[in-house]
Order: C-alpha cells, then sequence, then structure tokens
C-alpha cells in the first residue's frame, strides 16, 4: 500500500466517523432516470431548487417514456427556475428518447452506454453507477475536486475533474468510492467552504496541506513579526 492510499484509508476513515450515514443530496427514489434527470438539472443550481423542480416535473412527466414525447417548451418552463434550462430540456428530452429508442427504455448501467446519452459526463455516469448499480467511481463535483485538493492529493490550484477522478480512483478502496463523495459534498457544504474554510475545528487537519502549509506561514510570518519589534 503507498503512502497516497494510506492516506486516502485515513480520508476515509475520519469522514464516516462525522458521517455514519451518507446520501445523495437528489431525491431520485432509487430511480436511474430520475436520478440522471436531477443531475443534469443540478449544473449551476442548487440540489434543494432541483428537489423542488424535480417533483412538479416527474408529476407531469414520471418516466423516461413520458419525457421522450413531452413539448420541449412545457419542460422548459417546468425547469426555468433551475438556469440553463433551454440546454437542460433539450438535453433530458433527448437523453429519454435515446433510452426509448436505443436502450429499451432502461438507462444503461455501464459507463459507454451513459456517456453516449446527451447532457451525460463522467460525473453524472459516475453518480449513476455508484447511488443505483453499485459500481464504484470518483463523482468529481466541485466538492471532491477542491476538497482533495486541499488534502494534497494533487496540487491544489488544479481543478480537473479528469485528474481528480483518476488520482481518487488509485487512492480508495473502490467499495467506499460513491459514499466517500457524498460525504464530501456534506462536508463541503458544512466545513471546507469554497472561501472560507473552518480549519480550525476541522478534524481533517492531521492529513490536510492546505492547513500545514497554512499553519508554517502563519508560525513564519508571526516570526518575523516578533524579529521586527525586538
Ligand atoms: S483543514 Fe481546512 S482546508 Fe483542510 S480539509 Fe479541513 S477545512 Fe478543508
Amino acid at each position: 500500500m503507498t503512502e497516497e492510499q494510506k492516506k486516502g484509508g485515513e480520508l476515509v476513515k475520519l469522514l464516516k466517523e462525522i458521517y455514519p450515514e451518507p446520501y445523495c443530496a437528489l431525491e431520485h427514489g432509487g430511480d436511474p432516470w430520475r436520478l440522471l434527470v436531477m443531475a443534469r438539472l443540478s449544473a449551476q443550481c442548487t440540489d434543494a431548487r432541483v428537489n423542488e423542480v424535480s417533483v412538479g416535473l416527474f408529476e407531469k412527466y414520471p418516466t423516461a417514456a413520458d419525457m421522450a414525447s413531452a413539448d420541449r417548451g412545457d419542460v422548459e418552463k417546468l425547469i426555468f427556475s433551475c438556469g440553463l434550462y433551454r440546454m437542460k430540456a433539450a438535453d433530458v428530452i433527448g437523453a429519454s428518447r435515446m433510452i426509448c429508442e436505443k436502450f429499451g427504455g432502461e438507462v444503461p448501467c455501464d459507463m459507454d452506454g451513459l456517456l453516449s446519452l446527451p447532457g451525460v459526463g463522467r460525473k453524472i455516469a459516475n453518480l449513476i453507477l455508484g447511488d443505483v448499480f453499485g459500481v464504484p467511481g470518483i463523482v468529481a463535483d466541485t466538492h471532491c475536486i477542491r476538497i482533495c485538493g486541499r488534502l494534497g492529493f494533487y496540487p491544489e490550484e488544479k481543478r480537473d475533474p479528469s485528474l481528480t477522478e483518476r488520482v481518487m480512483s488509485g487512492v480508495i478502496d473502490p467499495p467506499e468510492q460513491s459514499d466517500l463523495c457524498h460525504r464530501l459534498v456534506q462536508f463541503g457544504r458544512d466545513v471546507c467552504h469554497a472561501r472560507a474554510p473552518e480549519c480550525g475545528s476541522c478534524p481533517l487537519r492531521p492529513i490536510c496541506h492546505h492547513y500545514e502549509n497554512t499553519e508554517k506561514n502563519e508560525k513564519r510570518n508571526e516570526r518575523n513579526t516578533s524579529a521586527q519589534i525586538r
């Protein structure tokens, strides 16, 4: 086991202690098509808004077959408050049509099939694979990219989802990957915020590269200030 894999194990252990029961913030009820639609709607939108909007959307279009024949203008109206509504409506209708025409009405359960659907990239594909089909994967969303960079698994300034997925897939035990990503979302919202991470009270300090650097800089500054006073 490499040092990075040991650190990956430590990350899993610490986050499990904080969040014993991870969950997907999108309320999809275990339905892969609903998760696909909701994940597409969630781009640049909050999960809470997506959950709210999806109630009305799925009431009117409860299945992929219903969505496949939906009127685009109507879907746009229903999802308007999620933002980017034109593109998102085109994608959810397009993906639903392809699911019906090419996949017999079932969301494909493999990466290639998922990636062939409009609006589905590796982040959404890994989310569906992990949450519904039990296939391990790293969901490289904004929280995962930011936190794993701060922890030092790769340079903090890199904001590259493929790098995050590649590196983290190599250091996190596969059965832990999907749950870890849900925990990272929770942790990113509660503690390791994008703008002002709450490092002072953070339980990940012992394994955090960002914290180590900040602490070193603060000590250096303190030394410089006291030297100037003297
Ligand atoms: S110590 Fe700070 S930067 Fe590191 S994981 Fe915790 S909150 Fe994030």
